[in-house]
């Protein structure tokens, strides 16, 4: 049985260890001990020397009776800022940030949750298939743990990362891929007073080329926008270099590469209306990925809900997550609701209830499969 005072226990413990992205190395060691404390193996890939961190990510295969696909848990280790020094309160039914940091809960509540959900399995003898449990670094601003994962070591069908907000029960089934767009914008300098028929502004090219633009939600799939704008140097020259982040994200990859296509083409005529250029570059930052209705793992999902008692609700994120690119790496997974509220802010909150279920649901899940 899923014990609530250990899980508060030991989510107090983890949240208060120092996690930021690429300094994961106390909370890697952390769950090592822990996990071998639990009998099992843990292996650590090489992601984080190739990303400048201090610590991979964790892989630790669960070995079942039952001959049933097998499956990943995942969970991020590391936080968002302002994330150091935590002094996570209890207040009530809630645990909450002192106010001066976020709390963790994002991603530690899915941590402490599949840790209680292997304690339940072996505590009570509850017959499962192979589980590996993942445990990846630098989620938090690129994905870069699970882009950087050693795959040879994953062999599961399905994922099921803990790592979203909403009622528990609440499952990502589907999310758009994202591109990263960064453009330049080249005018020509000249003295803003004296020639200024010289200059070739990039911030009227700039200008007119956002003006033109379908940003925002483009679609019921599709969402675009113009995040970052420098340039310029003083009111009195003709600025003649502006630099451009956008982001474009679609669940359709078509609509995703037409989108910004029309991006670009709006930066190229702006361009050539004032005699200017566009340097435009874009990148897709992680995959698309649409589960149906019909998929076996919506069937495991309801079979474990019914069990679990919890009221599933499929939903469609805007987000991008690790279970973007586990996706993308040929697993079948989703992304469930751990309960995490407020996260990214010093009004952190995680409900104690939510905490406990979510790990109820997860050990249905594994019955399930
Ligand atoms: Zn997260
Ligand atoms: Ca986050």
């Amino acid at each position: 049985m899923v014990n609530r005072e250990r899980m508060v226990g030991e989510f107090m413990e983890l949240v208060k260890i120092d996690s930021l992205t690429r300094c994961e190395r106390k909370m890697a060691d952390t769950l090592k001990s822990k996990l071998e404390g639990m009998g099992l193996t843990v292996f650590e890939d090489d992601a984080g020397a190739r990303i400048g961190g201090n610590a991979g990510n964790l892989i630790c295969t669960v070995k079942g009776s039952r001959d049933t696909d097998p499956i990943l848990l995942m969970a991020h280790m590391d936080t968002a800022v302002p994330g150091t020094g935590k002094n996570p309160v209890i207040q009530g039914n809630y645990i909450r940030s002192d106010g001066t940091t976020i709390l963790g809960g994002d991603d530690l509540a899915g941590v402490e949750c599949i840790l209680e959900a292997l304690r339940v399995l072996k505590e009570d003898g509850i017959e499962h298939g192979d589980i590996q449990a993942v445990f990846t670094i630098a989620e938090e601003g690129g994905l870069f743990g699970a882009k950087n994962m050693d795959y040879s070591k994953i062999y599961a069908k399905y994922g099921f990362v803990m790592d979203s907000g909403g009622s528990i029960g609440t499952v990502a089934v589907r999310a758009p891929a994202q591109n990263k767009i960064d453009v330049v914008v080249k005018g020509k300098a000249a003295h803003a007073g004296i020639e200024p028929e010289r200059g070739v502004s990039a911030v009227q090219i700039m200008s007119e080329a956002v003006a033109n633009m379908r940003l925002g939600r483009v679609d019921e799939e599709t969402t675009a926008n113009i995040g970052v704008i420098s340039g310029g140097q003083a009111t009195n020259i003709i600025c003649d270099r502006v630099e451009v982040k956008a982001e474009a994200r679609s669940r359709d990859r078509a609509k995703l590469d037409r989108q910004t296509e029309h991006m670009k083409q709006c930066f190229e005529k702006a361009a050539e209306k004032y005699g200017g250029a566009v340097e435009f570059e874009s990148e897709l930052c992680y995959p698309e990925f649409n589960i149906r209705e019909e998929d076996e793992i919506v069937s495991i999902l309801k079979r474990a809900a019914q069990d679990a008692g919890v009221e599933l609700v499929l939903e469609a994120t805007g987000g991008g997550s690790d279970t973007n690119i586990i996706n993308g790496r040929g697993i079948q997974a989703v992304d469930l609701s751990i309960g995490m509220d407020k996260v990214h802010t010093v009004e952190e909150q995680i409900n104690i209830d939510d905490l406990t279920k979510s790990a109820e649901f997860l050990v249905a899940i594994i019955k399930a499969v």
